[in-house]
């Protein structure tokens, strides 16, 4: 009787570690797993080069590479 006790006590603490170990992992891929879907790319409005819209920066007539091409706009 004591070792089926002791079976089930052993099972117990295998299910806390694995769901500890569960815990952790998915912690550590959280992290690991930020935006790492493919950003949307976005050319800058006056050279043209291509940059991940979180990169661009927002400004008149459209997105720019650098503060430089932002304050000379959009050419047409
Ligand atoms: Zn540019």
């Amino acid at each position: 009787m004591s070792k089926l006790i002791l079976l089930l006590f052993l099972g117990f603490l295998a299910y806390i570690v694995f769901k500890g170990y569960q815990r952790a992992a998915s912690r550590r891929a959280g992290d690991s797993s930020r935006p790492k879907a493919p950003e949307r790319m976005v050319a800058c409005a006056s050279c043209g080069v291509n940059l991940p819209e979180s990169e661009a920066l927002e400004g008149n007539g459209g997105r720019f590479c650098c503060e430089e091409h932002r304050r000379l706009g959009a050419h047409d």
